[in-house]
């Protein structure tokens, strides 16, 4: 079983959150301490994307709610993450100094720090761009109704973007907004500054007309 599956099994037990809790327990403080507050950072990254680009209400969801495609791929680059298997930028951040952290799932294995989204983006791949991250069909464009739909979500301190044709869009079935659908998103570039802190990029709403 890989590291990723694993993991997976793991955040499906019915006990997770108590085992999570316990895992609290057993740590040392510090890094729990240190952990935490790469969590509130990213989770405060993600919370302002969602109010530039749904209604603003970022709600927490349960692993359970993410489609299996998504949850592997997420816990796949968390899990290399952790190892030091992942590529990342030249601020090498590290699973042991944990602090936000950003991937996505047209990059398989490359974990960037907020400043470094850029290496993230597709704005200069119009063709990586249309093609879904959950059954890779390249899609036509937003001017033939067939765009990708832009979301993220996180886990601990890693923010994970991904990118999405109609049918695979996921269910917003636990009331995330990023997991829905964002038609105001829907076409433009992926992974281009829609994560940046709000000292950086607070100035602009999502990406809109800045193609
Ligand atoms: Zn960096
Ligand atoms: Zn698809």
């Amino acid at each position: 079983m890989t590291p990723a599956l694993a993991l997976e099994r793991l955040m499906l037990h019915p006990a997770y959150d108590r085992f999570v809790e316990y895992a609290r327990t057993v740590m040392p403080v510090g890094l729990v301490d240190q952990a935490d507050a790469a969590a509130t950072e990213a989770h405060a990254i993600l919370a302002d994307a969602a109010v530039r680009l749904a209604d603003g209400k970022g709600k927490g969801m349960s692993a359970g709610d993410l489609p299996g495609w998504l949850r592997l791929g997420l816990l796949d680059t968390l899990s290399a993450f952790a190892a030091g298997r992942a590529t990342t930028c030249r601020h090498n951040p590290d699973a042991t100094r944990p602090r936000p952290v950003l991937a996505a799932a047209w990059r398989p294995g490359m974990v960037v720090c907020p400043g470094c989204a850029h290496l993230l983006s597709l704005k200069h791949d119009p063709v990586a761009d249309a093609v879904c991250d959950s059954c890779g069909r390249q899609c036509a464009g937003v001017e033939h109704d067939d765009g990708i739909y832009p979301g993220m979500v996180q886990l601990g301190p890693l923010i994970y973007q991904y990118g999405t044709c109609g049918d695979c869009r996921p269910t917003i079935a636990s009331g995330n907004p990023l997991s829905g659908p964002l038609p105001a998103e829907q076409g433009t570039p992926r992974g281009t500054g829609r994560v940046q802190p709000r000292t950086r990029r607070g100035r602009s709403r999502g990406k809109g007309g800045q193609r």
